[in-house]
Order: structure tokens, then C-alpha cells, then sequence
């Protein structure tokens, strides 16, 4: 695999990937000076778009509880996610925007 999982970091280096877990695209706030404006969340990134880690874990809540580790380009989901992928390590699928 040699395709990009994430997108393109944008101005404030926020990438997206899309999740297998919850189906929906999760935002990755990279930039320690730019962290989420809503939270003040930011995670360390390896820079890699085609084998990313990130350290720490992703946590998304709204109509899932999708709870992850994305590393070396692939997402474990914790056992505390709502999703039928609770508990599994899978690969990202390659990023496009459809
Ligand atoms: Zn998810």
C-alpha cells in the first residue's frame, strides 16, 4: 500500500481520515500551536499520510462512541466503542473526499 489514508493537512494541520469503525471522517488537530478550537485537543503525528500514528487515542462521541489508536496506518478500536468494530485492528482505508 502506497496510497495516502489522510488527506492533505489543511492551514491550521487538521487531517482527515475516513473511519471503518463509525463510517464517519474524523479531524486530526496535528499543529500544537493550532490545537481544536473547541477543545484544545492536539495529537502528536509521525507525518506520514500513508502510515500514520498518532499518539494519543482518538475519542469521538455524538451519534457513536468511536474511541481509537490510529497506527502504522492502522486503527484499533477500543472495547468502550458503540460500533460493531469495538475491539478490532484494521487497516485505513485509502482518503478520497467522496
Ligand atoms: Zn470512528
Amino acid at each position: 500500500m502506497s496510497a495516502p489514508v489522510l488527506s492533505q493537512p489543511d492551514e491550521r494541520g487538521v487531517v482527515l481520515f475516513k473511519c471503518p469503525g463509525c463510517g464517519y471522517c474524523h479531524g486530526v488537530w496535528t499543529n500544537p500551536a493550532k490545537p481544536n478550537e473547541m477543545t484544545g485537543s492536539h495529537w502528536r503525528w509521525n507525518g506520514d499520510r500513508v502510515r500514520p500514528t498518532f499518539e494519543p487515542s482518538i475519542l469521538a462521541t455524538g451519534e457513536h462512541r468511536c474511541h481509537s489508536y490510529v497506527r502504522d496506518g492502522q486503527i484499533q478500536f477500543l472495547s468502550d466503542c458503540s460500533h460493531e468494530m469495538a475491539g478490532k485492528t484494521v487497516e485505513l482505508p485509502v482518503f478520497s473526499l467522496a
